[in-house]
């Protein structure tokens, strides 16, 4: 990759824009080269229009130069799917995997309970993602309405290869699972615990656990119907400084550079006794 590459953004709204409470429709975060920029902005355009939420009224797209060496390059979580044959399953899947990453029980409920209701005040879903305290369940974004959106994310060209080669023949070689494994390596390299996350797409019923302990744990059928969906991030206050931690969460730029393992579906019993390879990069403190 050239020294200039650029973070191409796209949000998308109905009704009004995003500023003034207009319904989220869809989002995307790119770091590609400046000739990758018209189309990756072109691409971007007809995922806006062609979201399963429907057409927005409103889409923005942002371009912005950023400097190649100044770019932190992390690994990948490991990826792996448990074993869940219906929403009873999943959800039951997705407490055990956060329990285990030390998330408190009442905590986890909330979650759940908020992408089921859409997280935002009036219960939509968010265009960006709550924070949660995993021991008090207290809510720690400083806009409900809008919440944190993480920012700045790709894979260098050869981690993308890479990763595609080996999710293809487990059949999942698609732009959903990679953009969402970048995203959760991100957001857990920033310092969070973990994250639990169901699509707002009502057709897309896969969501996923990650953690530091477990890496990122994709679970069928975790988003019902009837859910909004959403992502909640789980930190332990005590570790994190809140206003360091969102601001590198939307503004770090970061690079995946190295891919994790990649397996195919597990049983839960299994994947809990596993201990996770996977050891976290460096970060630079805060
Ligand atoms: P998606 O996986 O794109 O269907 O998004 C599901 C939900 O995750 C959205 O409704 C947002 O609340 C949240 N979300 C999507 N992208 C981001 C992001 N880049 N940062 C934080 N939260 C996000």
């Amino acid at each position: 990759m050239e020294e200039a590459v650029y973070s191409v953004r796209m949000r998308a709204a109905r009704g009004t824009p995003h500023e003034k409470g207009g319904q989220h429709i869809s989002g995307a975060e790119r770091i590609v080269s400046s000739q990758q920029v018209a189309s990756t902005v072109q691409q971007m355009l007809s995922r806006a229009k062609n979201h399963a939420l429907g057409e927005p009224d409103f889409i923005n797209i942002s371009i912005e130069r950023l400097e190649f060496s100044k770019i932190k390059q992390i690994a990948a979580l490991p990826l792996v799917t448990v074993k869940a044959s219906d929403h009873g399953q999943a959800l039951y899947c997705a407490r055990q995997l956060l329990l285990a990453s030390g998330v408190q029980g009442q905590v986890i409920e909330e979650a759940i309970r908020l992408l089921a209701r859409g997280p935002s005040p009036g219960g939509r879903n968010m265009r960006g993602a709550v924070i949660m305290d995993a021991q008090s369940g207290r809510r720690l974004e400083p806009d409900p309405w809008r919440g944190v959106r993480v920012s700045r994310m790709d894979y260098t060209p050869q981690a993308a290869k890479e990763l595609s080669r080996l999710l293809e023949p487990l059949g999942l070689d698609h732009f959903r699972v990679k953009e969402a494994l970048a995203l959760a390596s991100k957001v857990i390299w920033a310092g969070t615990l973990a994250e639990i996350c169901c699509s707002d797409d009502p057709h897309y019923t896969i969501g996923y656990v990650s953690s530091r302990r477990l890496g990122y744990v994709r679970i069928p059928y975790l988003k019902h119907h009837s859910f909004k969906g959403g992502r909640v991030f789980f930190v332990h206050l005590q570790e994190v400084n809140l206003t360091e931690y969102i601001a590198r969460l939307q503004e770090e730029p970061v690079l995946i550079a190295q891919i994790s393992a990649v397996q195919g579906v597990k049983d839960l019993t299994s994947l809990l006794e596993e201990k996770c390879q996977w050891t976290m990069p460096e970060r630079a403190t805060s």
